[in-house]
């Protein structure tokens, strides 16, 4: 009765992987030929800093411009991208292309500006990445001070020995690490302690109930807490109403990215609100 069951498990599986994998192919493909064409670009959304009232920076959210679907979310080719290896020539991509748009937004302003970007365990824990944010920085002539790079937890965990290499020759050239989605995956706070980190982002998932959960309370307030005390900046994710501004900006919060404040918008449309703001 059990090979029977086996044989017939079997057959199943064959008969659903073969064209899911003809998919798999052709979706790899076009990937590809959109990251030639630039079709994938970065988004901006400002980061408000309230003690100065200015903004502090802009992060970069890739969106893939699709000729036939409009523009698509990262949920729709981040993890594919790292899962077939080629998450690199994306966030490579958007790197350098909001280097060049924040550095415009610099000049035009006469005013300094943060660019955070994200980056892949997957990328950020190759041999030559070091070497090949150093040519981004020379090649857009973009101030490596201005830069942050967020790396989550589970990136900062793997091959912790190589990471914090990496992390040494990236503060080299005075680049700023943020520790992005803090508190949600498998950490041990031992890195704060061994790898030079500047910021916290603070996880959108414990300031979406704050309002009414104490649980969520306690942990955003100690969190803002501990980077307090260690002396990094901290920065709260998911600022979605006036209410979560208000509370968490009553935790001593200073930095804030929400759509509250605005949605990750194109350069064109981020371009216009500042300078309708300046006005
Ligand atoms: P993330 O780095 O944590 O980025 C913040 C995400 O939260 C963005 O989603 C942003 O649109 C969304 N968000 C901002 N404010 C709010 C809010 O008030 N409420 C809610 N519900 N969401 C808010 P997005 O753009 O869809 O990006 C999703 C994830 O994809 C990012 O999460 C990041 O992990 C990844 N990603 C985006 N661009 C890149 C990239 O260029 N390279 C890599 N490796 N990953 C990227
Ligand atoms: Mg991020
Ligand atoms: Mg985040
Ligand atoms: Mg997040």
């Amino acid at each position: 009765i059990q090979s029977e069951q086996m044989r017939i498990d079997f057959s199943w599986i064959n008969e659903i992987k073969e064209p899911e994998s003809k998919a798999d192919e052709q979706f790899k493909c076009e990937l590809l030929k959109a990251i030639e064409n630039k079709e994938i670009k970065p988004f901006y959304q400002p980061l408000y800093q309230i003690d100065t009232n200015q903004i502090y920076g802009f992060e970069a959210l890739a969106r893939w411009d699709h000729a036939q679907k409009g523009i698509l979310p990262p949920s729709e080719f981040i993890e594919y991208a790292e899962e077939h290896d080629i998450i690199d020539l994306i966030d490579d991509l958007v790197v350098a292309q909001a280097c060049m748009d924040i550095k415009e937004l610099m000049e035009k302003h006469h005013q300094d500006f943060v660019l955070s970007v994200n980056i892949s365990a997957r990328h950020i824990t190759q041999v030559n990445f070091s070497t090949k944010l150093k040519n981004i920085l020379t090649n857009t002539n973009f101030p490596g001070e201005q830069l942050a790079l967020e790396i989550t937890e589970t990136a900062l965990m793997q091959q912790i020995g190589h990471v914090s290499k990496t992390i040494d020759r990236i503060k080299q050239q005075d680049v700023q690490i943020s520790i992005d989605d803090f508190g949600t995956s498998y950490s041990s706070l031992n890195y704060l302690k061994y790898l030079s980190v500047d910021m916290i982002k603070l996880d959108r998932s414990f300031v979406r109930d704050v309002i009414y959960n104490p649980v969520d309370q306690r942990i955003c307030k100690t969190i803002i807490q501990l980077a307090e005390d260690l002396n990094l900046k901290l920065l709260a994710e998911g600022i979605e109403t006036k209410e979560h501004y208000e509370m968490i900006r009553s935790f001593g919060c200073k930095i804030f990215q929400g759509f509250y404040f605005s949605h990750p918008l194109k350069f064109e449309d981020m371009k216009k609100q500042i300078a309708q703001q300046r006005t």
